[in-house]
């Protein structure tokens, strides 16, 4: 089935494209080629016609999308002939675009509450083609919390170790796909603190601080799930140095996907282990920075935290 909104086929509008990804597009296109030219006349051929029909064709999801989703950018080549190499990016950012069924990739690109709402242009390159899609990103209210720590007590800092160990977890990138459909919720444990949270210290606000994933107020020792298929990549315990972390397991889903379970009193997996979604991985506990047992669980889209809530209603594909 091909789903093209009849309002939106001003020549100018990218959301032509919307919808448009499945196969025998080409043919209906083709079609609506024809039909155009005889009704609109050769005066208003639009300037659309003048490229290769149908080379490139992109599909923004969620089509707007609000601060801390991620934006899937799926784009299909009906014309792979003319070269199937295709780029992402946004501004200086390049975001790997991973083939996920023949002449079909898809790249996803992370919004944080770091950002600014606003429109955003993507840029994606693919068939000897260049096309400019511009995304309203929509403003998003994040819960704030304020705390007031007594002079000279700053909290813990993380230690080196953990801190290049955490920046390795956000820079792993792997081709395979290891997850599947929707997410599942790693605990059954009550939810607390949502994801994006900002913070006052003393009254000054942390710009660079926000709740980089959900916390599940489970007690010490309650199961913690992997929430989709992946590998173990990070396993770090507090008697090596993981301070703030406290006993942390990572988990790469691929193509830039990963999980971040912190706090654990048991871990039960090692590094290079797969793990299916559902697999106990370890138990919850109130190690490292943390003032009660719970699970936080960061979920990371090319190195940036990001809701994770729209992965567990939905299906990124
Ligand atoms: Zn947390």
């Amino acid at each position: 089935m091909i789903t093209i909104d009849r309002n939106s086929q001003s020549p100018s509008s990218q959301n032509l494209w919307m919808n448009a990804t499945v196969n025998g597009l080409n043919q209906t296109f083709k079609k609506y080629i024809r039909a155009a030219s005889i009704t609109a006349g050769v005066a208003a051929l639009p300037i659309a016609f003048a490229f290769p029909a149908n080379a490139l064709q992109v599909q923004i999801n969620p089509p707007s999308p609000r601060l801390g989703d991620t934006i899937s950018v799926v784009v299909s080549l009906d014309n792979p002939a003319s070269g199937n190499s295709v780029t992402v990016s946004r501004g200086n950012e390049n975001y790997t675009a991973y083939e996920v069924a023949p002449n079909k990739y898809r790249a996803f690109i992370p919004t944080t509450p770091l950002e600014k709402a606003g429109g955003r242009t993507i840029t994606v390159t693919g068939g000897g083609e260049t096309k400019k899609i511009p995304v309203e990103v929509k403003p998003r209210t994040f819960k704030v919390q304020r705390i007031n720590l007594p002079p000279g007590k700053a909290g813990v800092s993380a230690t080196k170790l953990e801190l290049q160990r955490a920046s390795e977890f956000r820079a792993v990138r792997t081709p395979e796909k290891f997850w599947k459909g929707t997410f599942i919720k790693p605990s059954n444990a009550r939810m607390t603190t949502p994801f994006g949270v900002r913070r006052y210290y003393n009254g000054v606000f942390a710009k660079d601080y926000y709740h980089r994933g959900l916390d599940f107020a489970g007690g010490t020792g309650s199961p913690v799930a992997a929430p989709a298929a992946g590998r173990v990549v990070l396993v770090g315990t507090v008697k090596e140095g993981f301070r703030v972390h406290g006993n942390v397991i990572g988990v790469d889903h691929g193509q830039g996907v990963a999980s971040i379970f912190m706090h654990l009193s048991k871990i039960l997996v090692k590094e290079g282990d797969m793990v299916q979604p559902g697999q106990k991985i370890g138990e919850i506990g109130s190690t490292g920075a943390s003032t009660g047992p719970h699970l936080h669980w960061g979920l990371y889209v090319n190195g940036k935290s990001i809701d994770p809530i729209p992965w567990l209603n939905s299906t990124f594909e």
